[in-house]
């Protein structure tokens, strides 16, 4: 007969689970091996838990984008003109990212954009708008207009480096009639502070006097910069803001094309105060593009450049050696895209992150994965396979800070999303018009796909719309939490840590069949509604 007592293993063998450590599952190198079982996509695969002992809030998402850039998130928006103008840029950059600003435009909007981004929070503000008592109250009122604040400091002869006289604020102005002269509305009893003293000691000062705005003076009593309360607040708010360490403005970025007029364009952009610029082409591995590396490289040392997009390791030798700085990955995975449809040329996305990150890593470039990010478990995939960051694009799209406006379909509240390379996109010049002449615009939504000679455009995108996603103040805390769930499952503290465990074979994965991916997703009821988040 069989015994029914149940089976107590021998303590010996308990002691040795307790330091139990065999592999399970497959090693990254496995798991991406094309030969054994073809190219892979985030779908396909699975990564395997390991040990949770710390909570999902201690895991930190900081994380290289380039070789000189390190963001507290490791999310881009992506240069598109449905996705990244200036309020995307600015709330992508408070929340820990950056956005890259399009440049399906004229090359001076575009420049304004990168100026706005760049004022929206200081420190010191060591260029600000001044005038002079002369001026008048319709002065004040064109610069709100113009650039959204209204706290001048006024100087004699109303530039930087003159006597401060007075200042003037909302307030003073409010109520008066435009032609006034400043003189006559100014306080003149300023609270100052001396140049010399630190961030710190004038914040405090700032903080004590309790007024919006702490002109800073020389000895001579002459203006040489401004701090506004304003920024104290932006600080506490946005405490992962990606920010200069020296002036505390927000990072920007832009995308341009790899012609002769970029080069002006970019001058402008720099002009602006850029911090990173994108060579923006579907298949970087042109002369047009290595010349144009070469050259920021030379022209601008100080400009981090992210050269792409690439998807093998031939394409990112040849910018890693023009002097990239960083590699965007992604040929035809994004949502909007049919370049592999169209031209037979592309990679799946995942074999494509770990071929170039695997490769690029021995180089010390930082490599992004562009494209394909349709929620929270293919961010955790592409870092861990290698990527520094994700570019986004039609995750993005929809939300509140995206260009564009929000219209009704079938009940539903959309906005328009479409790919740089749809008929659409390549047409726009003579939406967008603006001061530029239609051949500037049209020729950087066409460059990307290398097609401005065509007589036939080839469209390489499409042309749809997106639900409404609410704010980026919702949605980036939203991916930032639910990437650092991710982690916590696969027991690790930080991104560094995950890539670590990848690439030394710790951090195991796991192949999904078609049906290991239809039982990871909701299956089997009647009807359900998908709430991604709640706050
Ligand atoms: P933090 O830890 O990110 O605030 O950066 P730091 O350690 O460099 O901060 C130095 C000082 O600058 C502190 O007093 C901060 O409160 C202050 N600070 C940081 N960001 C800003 C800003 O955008 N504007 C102003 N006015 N002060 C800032
Ligand atoms: P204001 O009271 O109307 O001047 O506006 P706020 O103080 O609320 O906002 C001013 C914001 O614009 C701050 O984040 C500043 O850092 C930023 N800013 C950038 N350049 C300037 C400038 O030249 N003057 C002023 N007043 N603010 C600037
Ligand atoms: P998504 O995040 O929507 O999946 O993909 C966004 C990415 O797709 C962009 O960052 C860009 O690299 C790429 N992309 C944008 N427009 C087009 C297009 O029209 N055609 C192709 N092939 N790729 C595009």
């Amino acid at each position: 007969m069989a015994s029914t007592s149940t089976f107590l293993p021998p303590a010996s063998a308990l002691e040795h689970l307790k330091s139990y450590k065999q592999p399970d599952g497959l090693s990254l190198r496995s798991l991406v091996d094309s030969q054994a079982h073809g190219g892979l996509t985030y779908n396909d695969f699975l990564v395997l838990p390991g040990h949770i002992n710390f909570p999902a809030s201690d895991v930190s998402l900081e994380s290289r984008i380039t070789k000189k850039t390190v963001l507290k998130t490791p999310f881009l928006s992506s240069p598109m003109d449905t996705v990244t103008e200036t309020e995307m840029a600015i709330a992508m950059a408070l929340h820990g990212g950056m956005g890259v600003i399009h440049h399906n435009l004229p090359p001076a909007m575009q420049a304004a954009m990168v100026r706005a981004v760049k004022k929206f929070e200081n420190g010191f503000i060591t260029e600000p708008m001044v005038l002079s008592p002369t001026n008048t109250v319709a002065d004040v009122w064109a610069i709100k207009e113009k650039f959204g604040f209204c706290g001048i400091p006024i100087t004699e002869n109303g530039k930087l480096n003159s006597k401060l006289v007075g200042i003037v604020t909302g307030r003073d102005v409010q109520f008066r009639p435009n032609s006034a002269a400043l003189s006559t509305v100014m306080t003149t009893d300023v609270v100052t502070a001396n140049a010399g003293v630190t961030l710190e000691q004038a914040n405090t000062i700032l903080r004590d006097s309790k007024k919006g705005k702490l002109p800073i003076v020389d000895g001579e009593g002459r203006l040489v910069a401004l701090l506004a309360r304003s920024d104290l607040l932006k600080n506490k708010d946005y405490p992962l803001a990606s920010k200069k360490p020296e002036s505390k403005q927000l990072l920007c970025a832009a995308a341009i094309g790899t012609r002769g007029p970029d080069r002006d364009r970019l001058r402008l952009l720099v002009e602006a105060g850029l911090d990173v610029v994108v060579v923006d082409s579907s298949q970087g591995n042109s002369t047009f593009q290595i010349d144009m590396v070469q050259w920021i490289k030379k022209e601008f040392p100080d400009i981090e450049v992210i050269a792409g997009n690439v998807v093998t390791r031939e394409q990112a030798a040849a910018l890693i050696v023009a002097g990239a700085d960083g590699l965007r990955i992604g040929m035809g995975s994004g949502s909007i895209c049919i370049t592999q449809e169209v031209t037979a040329v592309g990679r799946p996305q995942g074999t494509a992150v770990f071929a170039v990150a695997e490769f690029a890593r021995q180089f010390g470039v930082p490599v992004i994965a562009d494209g394909g990010i349709s929620n929270i478990g293919h961010i955790a995939k592409a870092l861990a396979l290698g990527a520094s960051a994700v570019m986004m694009g039609g995750l993005l799209a929809g939300t509140t800070e995206s260009p564009g406006e929000f219209f009704y379909n079938e009940g539903k509240r959309l906005k328009k999303y479409r790919g740089m390379g749809s008929i659409d996109a390549m047409n726009a010049g003579t939406v967008k018009g603006g001061a530029a002449t239609a051949d500037d615009v049209d020729n950087a939504a066409t460059s990307r796909y290398f097609s401005e000679g065509d007589a036939v455009r080839v469209a390489q995108g499409v042309a749809g719309a997106v639900p409404d996603k609410g704010s980026l103040r919702k949605f980036i805390p939203y991916l930032y939490t639910g990437l650092q769930h991710s982690l916590q499952d696969m027991g690790t503290r930080s991104i560094v840590e995950m890539q670590e465990k990848a690439y030394s074979g710790e951090l195991r994965f796991e192949l999904r069949t078609a049906s290991a991916q239809l039982e990871g997703g909701v299956h089997g009821l009647h009807s359900f509604e998908k709430r991604l988040f709640s706050s």
